[in-house]
C-alpha cells in the first residue's frame, strides 16, 4: 500500500492546449493517504475518470508527476505501480470458468496454488457466486460478468491501490448495496488505499473516509461527508450534496449584515471589501419557516418524504428549499424564513469565504 502523491499534476486531451479550457484535469496538488477510502464524486465528464487513469498508468498527463511513497511513477506502467482497477463495464474472459477469472491475478504473479485456491473461494462468497465458480463466464449476465471484475480486483492482498470507476453501474440495485458493504468491509480488513469514482453522492457519502468533490476538471473540495455538509468550499459542493442541496441566493453584503432585495440579514462573521458575485449559501436544514419573523416567502409545495417534509417556496423570485420536520403543521399564514446564523455560508464567485468572527 502506499501514498499518492499528485505534484502539479494536469492533463489536457489536445496536443498544444491553448488555455485552462482545453484542459480536462486542471493543475491539482494533492496527497492520498496510505490506507483511506476515497470517494471521487462530480457529474459526468467533469475529470473523474481522467484523474483516476492517470493515477492507475493508463494515461500519461502533459503536466506534473505521480509520486507513490515518494518515488516518482510518472512514467511506469500499470503493471508496475502495482495497482488493481475495476471499470464500469465488465472486463472478463469468456472462455474462463468463473474461478480461473478470479485466479488469473494471482497466477500471474506466481500465488502459490493452495492459497490461490483458499483466497478465490473466499472472493466467491464475497461476491455471492461460490455456486457459479465452475460455469463458464460467457453464459452469464452483465451483472454476474461485473462481480467478477469486481471479485478479479480484489483478489489481491498485495497491491498498492486498488481503484474503481463507477463499478456499480450494470449491477442490480439490491446488489449495489451489498457489493459496496463487502467492499466497504474489505477495506477495514486490509487497509488497501481505495479510490471509487462515483457520480452518485449516497454512494459516495457511505463509502468513503473523505470525498474528493470534482467540478469542470477541478477539485473543488476534499472532505469529512460532514465537513461538506456543513462548509461547502463550493457552491457546487452544496447544490449537489444534500438533497434537496444548499440555497444559493444573491446578496449585497457589508460587514456584518447581508442585503437581500433591500431586507438585511445578520450574519455571524464580518466580510469586508467584497468583490464580484457574491452570494449567500444556506441548506433547507437551517432554514425555519415562521408566521411572522425573517425575510418574506410564498409556499409553493410541501412535498412529504417519510423523515420530514420538504417545504418549496419563493424568495424573491428565487426558489428556496425548508426542510420541516415530519410532524409540523404547515398552516397558510407561514409566509416567512429564518436561516440559522452559525449554517449561513458567504459565497464569492462560487467559493466561501471565511469572515472575520469579530
Ligand atoms: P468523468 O469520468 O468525470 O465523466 P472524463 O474524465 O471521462 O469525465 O472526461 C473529462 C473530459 O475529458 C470530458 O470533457 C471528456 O469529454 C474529455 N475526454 C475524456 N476522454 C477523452 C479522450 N480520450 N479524448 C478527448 N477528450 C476526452
Ligand atoms: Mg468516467
Amino acid at each position: 500500500m502506499a501514498k499518492i502523491t499528485l505534484d502539479n499534476l494536469a492533463h489536457s486531451y489536445y496536443p498544444k492546449p491553448k488555455d485552462e479550457d482545453d484542459f480536462a484535469l486542471k493543475e491539482l496538488n494533492h496527497d492520498w493517504a496510505d490506507g483511506e477510502a476515497y470517494a471521487l464524486l462530480g457529474s459526468s465528464g467533469c475529470g473523474k475518470s481522467t484523474l483516476l487513469n492517470i493515477i492507475s498508468g493508463l494515461l500519461h498527463p502533459s503536466q506534473g508527476r505521480i509520486l507513490f511513497d515518494g518515488i516518482d511513477v510518472t512514467h511506469a506502467s500499470t503493471a508496475d505501480r502495482n495497482i488493481a482497477q475495476v471499470f464500469q463495464f465488465p472486463v472478463v474472459y469468456d472462455t474462463m470458468t468463473v474461478r480461473n477469472n478470479l485466479a488469473f491475478p494471482l497466477k500471474n504473479r506466481g500465488a502459490d496454488p493452495k492459497y490461490i485456491a483458499e483466497r478465490v473461494q473466499q472472493i466467491g462468497q464475497m461476491i455471492g457466486m461460490e455456486a457459479e465458480l465452475d460455469k463458464r463466464a460467457s453464459g452469464l449476465t452483465a451483472d454476474a460478468k461485473q462481480k467478477i471484475s469486481l471479485g478479479r480486483g480484489m483478489v489481491r492482498e498485495d497491491v498498492n491501490a486498488l481503484l474503481f470507476d463507477e463499478p456499480l453501474t450494470v449491477i442490480d440495485p439490491h446488489m449495489k448495496w451489498e457489493l459496496r458493504t463487502q467492499l466497504k468491509s474489505l477495506h477495514h480488513e486490509f487497509g488497501h488505499t481505495m479510490i471509487y469514482v462515483t457520480h452518485d453522492q449516497t454512494e459516495a457519502l457511505t463509502f468513503a473516509d473523505k470525498v474528493v468533490v470534482m467540478y469542470d476538471g477541478r477539485v473543488v473540495q476534499i472532505g469529512t461527508p460532514q465537513e461538506l455538509f456543513e462548509r461547502p468550499q463550493h457552491t457546487f459542493v452544496g447544490y449537489f450534496i444534500g438533497s434537496p442541496g444548499m440555497n444559493v441566493i444573491s446578496a449585497d453584503i457589508t460587514g456584518k449584515v447581508a442585503n437581500l432585495h433591500g431586507t438585511s440579514l445578520a450574519l455571524n462573521r464580518g466580510y469586508n471589501d467584497l468583490n464580484g458575485k457574491v452570494e449567500i449559501g444556506v441548506r433547507p436544514e437551517f432554514v425555519a419557516l415562521t408566521k411572522s419573523d425573517g425575510l418574506p416567502v410564498n409556499v409553493r409545495r410541501v412535498e412529504d418524504v417519510g423523515r420530514h417534509k420538504i417545504v418549496r417556496a419563493d424568495l424573491f423570485g428565487n426558489e428556496i428549499n425548508i426542510l420541516a420536520r415530519e410532524g409540523m403543521e404547515i398552516s397558510p399564514d407561514m409566509n416567512r424564513v429564518t436561516f440559522d446564523p452559525e449554517h449561513v455560508n458567504v459565497y464569492v464567485n462560487d467559493w466561501l469565504k471565511a469572515g472575520e468572527v469579530a
